[in-house]
């Protein structure tokens, strides 16, 4: 089938968002998916590219974008699904929130609109489930090495899954009662419904992964008992120290932590009970977020739905323009002011505005003293930021205030403090070319090495890691 007339005709067609009256009742998965036939028709817009920029640039994982999508464009499906799972373990992952750098990086893209990648990738993964293409598939020789992975994140996942299909022994542990990490306890259901998650766990135990959830290595587990049991120990615990704002009211109450509101709503949307002492509930509130990224979003979307009187979300870098400036070209990824589904849904935001000071009363937080903020470039074109606009002191009313300002560390962890595995110079875990930490044998994957990153970023990292591992391995070189 030639499909010269689709690249030069069809447009873009995204699947679109549920009505935001519709979707403010639930936690239900917001975005659409597309049908099989609109599908096929946006593979079909894919030019193959000679040097296609979204596998070779755009893409964490070199996805096989182009020959993916041609096999879709051919009704060859299940061709298409091996080509995928050839470079990315969780496609269902990151067909539901990948910010697709993939499509940044799209040569349709220069003059009109990419194709819509990331939706392809989901059709391909969720026709695979439905047609029973990923039932459970251990490898069929073990040897005998076992490797312990901490923590469940996207990371530690892609270590466990690669190396048990390559026939190690896994063992994850967790600290969390479930496993995923992120994906279960900080993207919002509306974002990532957990049963995606779940799904994919249980595959994994069905091909011969072991979770041990409820485990904080470090503390209820020892490294000599890792040491003793496993041949390697890889640590994926993610970057969750968040970034804390030291303004004078800061020990007021009412003043939240991104990630404590984000995973107390995924427990309860999971039927995990909250203790009404530790409830962070946006009802009938002013609320503030503090922080103009995704993570600022999610908390947008989840204040809303549990009924907020007033969302307000402050960023104090200036807005971006709508479109690439001439330093932002093609194919980086854009800096464009992007607005997620939750900005959709209602709220309102603010740029370039600094917060200078909590206000309270009795204790609670009533409000927050803020200024707005200019960012003069020096001459050199950098910004010289941020510097106060005289006259433009406001004070914002807020009875909930959520930090979602980015994290800044590894998360803690008494076997790097006490083995004094080395930092580098960002204070993330130095890892060598394989993921191997400055402890033989012990390996690192993931956000606790690269920084606060993305999914697709975490998956790449751990696959990296695991190939790392078995060369390590290979070597014969043990704990
Ligand atoms: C609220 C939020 C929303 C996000 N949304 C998106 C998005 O839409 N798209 C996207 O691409 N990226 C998103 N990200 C970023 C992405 O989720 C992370 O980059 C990714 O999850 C990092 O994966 P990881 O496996 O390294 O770590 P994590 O996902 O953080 O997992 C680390 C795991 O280690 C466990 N752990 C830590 N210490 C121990 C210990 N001592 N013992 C046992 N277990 C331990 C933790 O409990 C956790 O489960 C988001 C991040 C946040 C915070």
């Amino acid at each position: 089938m030639d499909n010269t007339a689709a690249m030069t005709e069809a447009k873009r067609k995204d699947p679109g968002y549920r009505p935001v009256n519709e979707r403010l009742k639930d936690y239900e998965a917001v975005e659409r998916q597309l049908h099989d036939g609109d599908v096929t028709i946006q593979s079909s817009r894919c030019m193959e590219c000679g040097t296609p920029f979204c596998h070779a640039y755009g893409c964490p994982l070199a996805n096989v974008i182009p020959e993916f999508n041609d096999c879709v464009r051919r009704g060859q499906w299940r061709e298409g699904l091996e080509i995928l799972l050839s470079t990315n373990n969780f496609p269902e992952f990151t067909g539901r929130v990948c910010p697709a750098p993939c499509e940044a990086a799209c040569v349709d893209g220069i003059y009109g609109d990419p194709v819509t990648i990331r939706q392809i990738e989901l059709a391909l993964i969720e026709k695979g489930f439905l047609n029973g293409y990923l039932s459970p598939l251990p490898p069929k020789k073990r040897f005998n090495k076992k490797v312990a992975v901490v923590g469940s994140g996207p990371a530690g996942l892609a270590v466990a899954d690669t190396l048990n299909k390559g026939g190690y022994a896994v063992t994850v542990y967790e600290s969390a009662r479930r496993p995923g990490g992120i994906l279960r306890y900080g993207i919002p259901d509306f974002k990532l419904e957990k049963w995606v998650v779940e799904r994919r766990i249980s595959l994994m135990r069905e091909e011969g992964v072991l979770f041990e959830t409820g485990v904080t290595v470090g503390e209820d587990l020892s490294y000599r008992f890792l040491k003793q049991r496993f041949d390697v120990l890889c640590m994926a615990c993610g970057a969750g120290e968040a970034r804390d704002l030291d303004i004078p009211g800061r020990n007021l109450t009412g003043i939240h932590f991104a990630m404590d509101y984000l995973c107390q709503q995924n427990r309860k949307v999971s039927g995990e009970a909250v203790p009404s002492s530790e409830l962070i509930d946006a009802g009938g509130k002013n609320v503030l977020v503090i922080g103009g990224g995704d993570t600022g979003s999610d908390c947008v979307g989840t204040a809303l739905r549990q009924g907020a009187k007033k969302v307000l979300q402050l960023e104090i870098l200036p807005e971006p323009p709508l479109t690439r400036s001439a330093s932002n070209p093609w194919p980086l990824w854009s800096q464009i002011l992007r607005s997620t589904h939750a900005h959709e849904e209602g709220g309102e935001r603010r740029w370039a505005v600094m917060t200078r000071e909590f206000v309270g009363d009795q204790g609670r937080v009533t409000g927050v003293k803020c200024v707005e903020v200019n960012w003069p470039a020096s001459e050199d074109g950098s910004a010289m930021g941020p510097v106060e606009k005289p006259g433009t002191q406001f004070e914002q009313a807020a009875d909930l205030v959520v930090l979602a300002m980015g994290f800044t560390a590894p998360t803690r962890n008494r076997i790097v403090d006490d083995l004094g595995i080395q930092l580098d110079h960002r204070g993330n875990i130095q890892a060598d070319r394989r993921g191997m930490t400055s402890m033989a044998g012990i390996f690192v994957a993931g956000d606790m090495t690269l920084g606060q990153s993305l999914v697709v970023k975490a998956i790449a990292d751990g696959r990296r890691t695991a190939h790392g591992i078995m060369e390590f391995l290979g070597e014969n070189k043990l704990l």
